[in-house]
């Protein structure tokens, strides 16, 4: 067990904070896609420790955080026109970027790939902790593996309390799902997790088409292997049962309110999700999920969004793999 710290996002706060990652500490921070796990992105036991609070798989690679565009000269091999044109356009913003590693980025970080994956994060709190830690900063999303992401601090410490050094309180994050994942290694974009960065968006600024990886756009039973490797685990799973609905609106909110009354009848305990707009689901489902946990609901009914559009088609990546890609058309 660990004492962990909580600070507030003041200046002298951060510093405390960097002070524990310049030691070769942990420490959760807020972004404006979910909260980070933090360590020194260039020590290889910040790295294994990282691995080991969240028990996540080692094969599993972590995003690099950065402050400034410069910092991308010590980490990347190369860094292509059209990854930099990208880097200039959205950062700092929830995207990222995978480019071939140099060699001082360990192998416990990129979980043994030749490639690295890099992020510039909008929260201030976040860029001011990465500029006064002096090292670029790996993390991956602040929660146990196969739980929901936190949108919280409050879910930082359900997840890691005891077993990291300190938790940055900051602000809930407004995105709410984590960045969209970019591999600018080929001559194309092409992403490997969907998020809030859009393809069109992708397709606007460089000119070129912007593909997903085929992995993603299939279920798991066709067995395409994805390109990053987290893509291919069960995650955000809540304790609840949960069942997607897709149709119309009208016969979707129909179905789930009778359903709803079949289960309540029976003495489940029951939780509707209905989102307005995909950009509102993207901002509530995970902290929805945890509160529905907190609760102790049974049963979770929850209106699918369209896939057509591709924020929708984001949160949906998501969506399914917390309802076990259990969805009925009605
Ligand atoms: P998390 O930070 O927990 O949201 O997870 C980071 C995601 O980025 C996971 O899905 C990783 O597999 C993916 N990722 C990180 N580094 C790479 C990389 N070098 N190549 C491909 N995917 C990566
Ligand atoms: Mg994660």
């Amino acid at each position: 067990m660990t004492e962990t710290r909580y600070f507030t996002t003041e200046d002298k706060d951060l510093y405390k904070a960097a002070e524990l990652i310049k030691e070769g500490g942990l420490v959760a921070f807020p972004t404006e896609t979910v909260y980070g796990l933090g360590g020194n992105a260039l020590d290889p036991a910040a790295a294994r420790k990282i691995y080991e609070a969240k028990g996540r798989p080692s094969d599993n690679p972590l995003i690099v955080h950065i402050s400034d565009i410069g910092q991308i000269e010590a980490l990347a091999e190369e860094f292509p026109p059209m990854a930099r044109a990208l880097a200039e356009a959205l950062w700092p913003g929830p995207m990222t970027l995978v480019l071939k590693k140099k060699a001082v980025v360990p192998d416990e970080t990129t979980g043994g790939l030749a490639t690295v994956a890099i992020r510039m994060p909008a929260s201030k709190a976040a860029l001011k902790l990465i500029t006064k830690s002096g090292c670029p900063i790996a993390a991956p999303s602040a929660n146990l593996s196969g739980h929901p992401s936190p949108t919280r601090w409050q879910h930082v410490k359900e997840d890691l309390n005891g077993r990291i050094d300190a938790v940055i309180m900051g602000e809930p994050c407004m995105g709410g799902i984590e960045s969209t994942v970019i591999d600018m290694t080929e001559d194309l974009p092409q992403i490997l997790r969907p998020g809030l960065i859009t393809p069109e968006r992708i397709t606007e600024i460089l000119g070129v088409p912007c593909s997903y990886d085929p992995a993603i756009l299939g279920r798991p039973e066709e067995g395409l292997v994805p390109k990053a490797p987290g893509m291919k685990y069960k995650h955000y799973a809540p304790k609840a049962k949960m069942l997607l609905f897709e149709g119309s609106r009208e016969q979707v909110v129909k179905t789930i309110t009778q359903r709803a009354a079949e289960y309540r009848s029976r003495g489940w305990s029951v939780a509707e999700l209905l989102y307005e707009d995909s950009t509102r689901a993207a901002e509530c489902l995970f902290a929805d999920l945890r509160r529905c946990d907190e609760e102790g609901t049974d049963i979770i009914l929850a209106m699918a969004l369209s896939e057509e559009e591709s924020v929708g088609f984001s949160v949906m990546n998501r969506m399914l793999k917390s309802a076990g890609y259990h969805i009925e058309h009605v």
